[in-house]
């Protein structure tokens, strides 16, 4: 516990924000802030949901059949779930994604947020792309994070963050989360770069750390600001190298709390000076007068097909 709240206030620290551990702020549900005893400032994620993603599963690959049974994403077809990629030692991306994620949670809970996560190492494959959605969705997250580490080609390296497409199609429409989903991409890309010194991805998203994608069930079918990151490239050997090893994977959990901390805690406005709306009634409103949402700024990202790696 001693080593959970000095992380939490190196988080708040960040922030410039007051810094009290209240009790209960642990635990697995947040107080919600008119549980705050009078007289104490509230933590900073106080009443605040966040739902974080470990991507793939470490049983996948002994579930192939369920997870390659194919699932409606809107605009087409996906297995519910695949295997991930790993490092030439066989670090798996599951573990790695597993990993980051608690790390995550223990910076996220100290802060006061409510903190869910999709899948927690407790079921044996999955869950699908459109359960992992579904969740998000249920749980009213303020923010969704997926995790994940690429598979790509190993002469690239770095990092980038995956930011929902305006996709309209079936059961999907992201009309009303692109933009906020663009914010918290850009907050978390940020910040993750900052307390890991990782670059921008070199292989794609044209320098900026940055894409749009239009196939990830996980975006297409949320309904909450949600966004991916691919942490590192784990077929490239210095990459892999930081992705597994834990006390990088703490600096990496830290750039993901504070990326999502600073979101919901300054959520106005983003580095574009483009109006945040973190609310889906103010981002549906928005969304309705402008279908250029991602491309008005000097931080677009290539908008382009799928990559060779980062399946969801
Ligand atoms: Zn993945």
């Amino acid at each position: 516990m001693r080593a959970t709240g000095l992380a939490a206030i190196s988080v708040v620290s960040a922030l410039a924000m007051p810094a009290v551990l209240g009790a209960g702020a642990l635990g697995p549900s947040a107080p919600s802030r008119a549980a705050v005893p009078r007289g104490l400032p509230l933590l900073p994620l106080a009443g605040r949901t966040v739902v974080l993603d470990p991507g793939h599963n470490p049983g996948n690959t002994d579930h192939l059949d369920e997870i390659n049974r194919l699932v409606d994403v809107g605009n087409g077809l996906k297995p519910c779930n695949t295997t991930g990629t790993s490092t030439d030692a066989g670090y798996s991306e599951a573990q790695f994604t597993l990993d980051l994620a608690r790390r995550v949670r223990v910076l996220l809970l100290a802060e006061g947020a409510r903190v869910v996560l999709t899948q927690d190492g407790d079921r044996p494959w999955g869950p699908c792309v459109t359960e992992r959605a579904a969740i998000g969705n249920a749980a009213h997250a303020d923010a969704v994070v997926a995790l994940h580490a690429d598979g790509a080609a190993p002469e690239g390296y770095g990092f980038h963050v995956i930011l929902p497409a305006e996709v309209v199609a079936g059961a999907a429409d992201t009309r009303p989360i692109v933009a906020p989903s663009r914010s918290l991409g850009v907050t978390l890309r940020d910040a993750y770069a900052a307390a890991t010194g990782e670059p921008f991805a070199t292989y794609l998203g044209g320098g900026t750390g940055l894409m749009v994608r239009s196939d990830l069930g996980g975006l297409n079918l949320s309904k909450v600001p949600a966004v991916f990151i691919e942490c590192g490239n784990m077929r490239n050997t210095a990459d892999a190298a930081r992705l597994s090893a834990p006390a990088w994977r703490e600096l990496a959990a830290f750039g993901v709390a504070l990326g999502i901390t600073r979101f919901l805690a300054a959520p106005t406005t983003d580095e574009s000076g483009a109006e945040a709306a973190t609310d889906t009634t103010s981002a549906s409103a928005s969304a309705t007068t402008t279908t250029t949402t991602t491309t008005a700024t000097t931080d677009s990202p290539a908008t382009t097909s799928p990559p060779s790696g980062g399946v969801d």
